[in-house]
């Protein structure tokens, strides 16, 4: 029997590097919990030969095939062709779909040209998959022991068909006994190596559970997963690893520092504001891409230039002549500064050198100060990180999130060295 789970990606714009084809991540993480994972992803343009053949290619291997893009009204967009080629069968016009389609765009006051009734152009012998947002609905043909999927390209359209009709019908076929079961540990402050490390050196994974890490500036998602059978090995593998990585732990589910850091301020009855000079708004931005922020976000001065880090952060002209503005000393008078000047319990600051120029032996590119006052102190550290512009900027970022975290929590400013563990976590 076919077992295989294959993805077809159409489009010129795929090939040619212009859009990154983000259709696979999409269709991978809905069905690992399903114990399933793809097999291929084919990428081609859009061509009717070269998608008939990809298409082809799959059915052979496939349960299921996934063909993504193309669906749309224009004349570049000839998945349907290419699908009914390869599977030998006729395109007829769906006069009924025609007029659905035609309605629905003109419910939502959109122009209705002719052309929109190539969406309706059916494989024979195909079901069409409704799709609730956008136009060009999705089709389904069995033919030859496999499930062809055509599926519309936007991503959030790919995603709602794939949801509605592609993952029942895979769950219905293919699911396994086997099942993974996935439990993850989000943390930050701590090099993937180090982690590796102490899970290693504390037996970890245990058998049947396997381990993966995901790198992110910062932050890395360490996730265990095991068949459905080991459920209860796989939560005290979990609940082990949790004691290993001790503070550095920042939540338990698949959230982003700054949402873990917006909870924690929530409960603690806080407010932040910031004060940026290098990272130019980044820490801002991603502090207030949390929904519900306006709750414990006061504001933030972004203080590029010397003269507004003193004149509206009151950065004593001293720090600035004896050390510079990347410095502790700046660092730290920016975030008490911001701290008062915006009346916040918490005031976190950055100031650092991004690169790629403007480096010295001294201060090389890399170079960041972050600090974090509140009614108890200033505290800062010095952080070197490498990488590009964007890299260094992320990361700095991060770093300020988990000052706030830690000072929070009551922890030292940042997880130093071995043996870890040794704090506790909230
Ligand atoms: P439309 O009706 O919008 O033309 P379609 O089903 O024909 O839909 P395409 O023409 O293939 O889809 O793609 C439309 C847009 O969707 C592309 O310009 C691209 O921005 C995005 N897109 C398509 N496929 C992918 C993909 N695999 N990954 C990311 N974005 C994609
Ligand atoms: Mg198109």
């Amino acid at each position: 029997m076919k077992r295989r789970l294959t993805l077809v990606s159409t489009g010129d714009e795929l090939l040619s590097g212009r859009t990154l084809n983000s259709h696979p991540a999409i269709v991978t993480q809905a069905v690992a919990p399903l114990g399933l994972q793809l097999s291929r992803v084919l990428m081609v343009g859009d061509d009717v030969r070269d998608i008939r053949d990809a298409v082809s290619a799959a059915v052979e291997t496939s349960a299921a095939v996934l063909v993504g893009g193309g669906l749309g009204p224009t004349p570049d967009d000839v998945t349907r062709q290419g699908v009914a080629e390869a599977l030998g069968r006729s395109l007829h016009m769906d006069p009924e779909l025609a007029d659905r389609i035609r309605r629905r765009a003109a419910e939502r006051g959109q122009p209705v040209p002719a052309i929109l009734d190539r969406q309706a152009m059916v494989i024979e012998g195909a079901r069409i998959l409704d799709n609730r947002v956008g136009s060009a609905p999705g089709q389904l043909v069995e033919a030859e022991g496999t499930a062809v999927f055509l599926l519309p390209g936007p991503p959030a359209e790919f995603e709602a068909v794939f949801r509605d009709h592609v993952l029942p019908w895979l769950r219905e076929h293919l699911a396994s006994e086997e099942a993974l079961v996935e439990r993850v540990l989000m943390t930050c402050g701590i090099p993937e190596v180090e982690i590796a490390r102490s899970l290693e050196e504390a037996g970890l994974p245990v058998e049947g559970c396997s381990l993966s890490f995901r790198p992110a500036a910062g932050a890395v998602e360490v996730c265990f997963r095991a068949p459905g059978t080991l459920k209860e090995r796989l939560e005290e593998c979990t609940r082990k690893a949790g004691e290993v990585l001790g503070s550095c732990v920042y939540a338990e589910e698949r959230i982003g520092l700054a949402e873990a850091v917006g909870r924690l301020l929530v409960r603690e009855k806080r407010t932040v504001a910031v004060a940026e000079s290098c990272t130019g708004g980044l820490l801002g931005a991603l502090i207030t891409e949390v929904s519900g922020s306006s709750r414990y976000f006061v504001g933030g001065i972004i203080a590029y230039s010397n003269e507004v880090k003193e004149r509206h952060l009151g950065v004593p002209a001293e720090v600035l002549q004896k050390y510079g503005a990347v410095s502790a000393e700046c660092a730290e008078a920016m975030a008490a500064g911001v701290r008062s000047r915006l009346s916040a319990d918490v005031g976190v600051a950055i100031t650092g050198i991004a690169g790629p120029t403007g480096g010295t032996a001294e201060k090389p590119v890399g170079l960041v100060f972050v600090a974090v006052a509140d009614a108890d102190g200033v505290l800062s550290v010095r952080r070197f990180f490498r990488g590009g512009r964007n890299t260094i900027r992320r990361w700095s970022a991060q770093t300020a999130l988990d000052m706030v975290r830690r000072r929070l929590l009551g922890l030292e400013p940042e997880f130093r060295d071995r043996p870890l563990g040794s704090v506790g976590r909230g």
